[in-house]
């Protein structure tokens, strides 16, 4: 494709990525032998051609100021000829050719804060969303509760701790999920519990009724006629707590907080490494919100990170662990409760239950 077509055609997007690609990226396009982990967060590409790539993974603050930015572009400026990016993770990469420049990279990072970690089978940064610091419909907070949790499991980022596998955790701070939840092992994801308030008062000022029916997902408003006024109803038996139709009118609100909180998720995977990817499952319906430092959520990652860590084989990741020894092992060990939320009832869970009495793929110790 001509250079100038190519231009064209993403003049509104962003840039085609081949242009910002590092030269020895499109020199050996493809054509890459192997990569392995030097030392924590340092890992090595090594080309067909003999050319090797460092990348030097560091934990970023995810919400990134100007200034950090900033900090970042310089540190790339000074060793990687300009060339950084930012994995799907939120992690900072720096890039270069220098096996040298690696470990000062490593150095320097770390004085200003943001250590390196992350490769390999250990714990790398988490993903999360906007949480109360920015969005309308946060039943949780993300920046605050990733930090804690993070700072927890700090042992597994830097190497000090080893995991089998690969594990991958996400924050959502409502069920929207604007944050990988649905696909990592280990998912943190915000919760309403109660049906929107309504402001019959101010609804038919703020609000289109045709479009806020239209919004629930599971046709759960109605439109009502309240004290004379046009307004709408919900069949709350019906609702999910999704705040869709408080994103489309403010009248509804669903914040509450005491009714809103963390669910905990476990055992999904983009990978299709060894088996295939796997959405996450329900393990904790419900640990209230616990701000500054979310001690009860902090403590139900770290026991199934342990619990994990100590059961499964070789690069077995969260979702194949349980898949293996089986969902009541996987209670029994972690001492989550079984509950009544862990029933699937939408209407076409049907396809997916299990339709067999065996529950695990081979017998347990006890
Ligand atoms: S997950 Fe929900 S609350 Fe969080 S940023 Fe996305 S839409 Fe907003
Ligand atoms: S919260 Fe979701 S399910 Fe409940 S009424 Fe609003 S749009 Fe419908």
């Amino acid at each position: 494709m001509a250079e100038a077509q190519r231009e064209r055609l993403t003049d509104i997007g962003p840039p085609h990525y081949e242009k910002y690609l590092p030269p020895v990226v499109k020199k050996n396009y493809g054509q890459w032998k192997y990569h392995e982990l030097v030392e924590p967060g340092v890992m090595v590409h090594v080309a067909e051609s003999g050319d090797e790539l460092y990348s030097v993974r560091c934990a970023s603050p995810r919400l990134l100021s100007i200034q950090t930015i900033r900090k970042f572009a310089d540190l790339a400026d000074k060793y990687c000829d300009g060339h950084l990016r930012f994995t799907s993770r939120h992690n900072v990469e720096f890039l270069t050719t220098k096996k040298e420049n690696a470990a000062k990279i490593k150095k320097e990072a770390g004085e200003m804060g943001f250590p390196a970690g992350g490769i390999g089978h250990g714990i790398t940064s988490i993903v999360h969303t906007q949480g109360w610091v920015h969005c309308h419909s946060a039943a949780t907070d993300a920046s605050g509760v990733v930090k804690a949790v993070m700072d927890d499991l700090f042992e597994y980022f830097n190497g000090e701790k080893q995991v089998p596998g690969k594990c991958r955790i996400a924050l959502a701070c409502c069920l929207n999920m604007c944050g990988a939840v649905h696909c990592s092992d280990i998912a943190i994801l915000g919760v309403h519990t109660k049906p929107p308030r309504i402001s019959h008062e101010n609804l038919n000022k703020m609000c289109e009724i045709p479009l806020v029916s239209a919004s629930c997902p599971t046709a759960a408003i109605r439109p009502a006629t309240v004290d004379g006024k046009a307004s709408v109803e919900v069949i709350e038996e019906q609702c999910m707590f999704c705040a869709n139709c408080f994103t489309v009118c403010p009248a509804m609100p669903l914040a509450d907080p005491d009714a809103d909180g963390i669910s905990i998720w476990v055992g999904g995977k983009v990978s299709d490494a060894r088996s295939k990817p796997m959405f996450s499952k329900l393990a904790v319906p419900f640990i209230p919100n616990n701000p500054p430092r979310w001690p009860e959520t902090i403590a139900a990652v770290r026991k199934i990170v342990e619990v994990w860590a100590d059961n499964a084989r070789p690069y077995e990741r969260v979702g194949e662990w349980i898949e293996r020894v089986g969902w009541p092992r996987f209670f029994r060990l972690t001492g989550f409760e079984f509950q009544k939320e862990h029933v699937d009832d939408f209407k076409y869970a049907g396809l997916s239950y299990n339709r067999s009495a065996q529950l695990t793929h081979e017998p347990w110790e006890e």
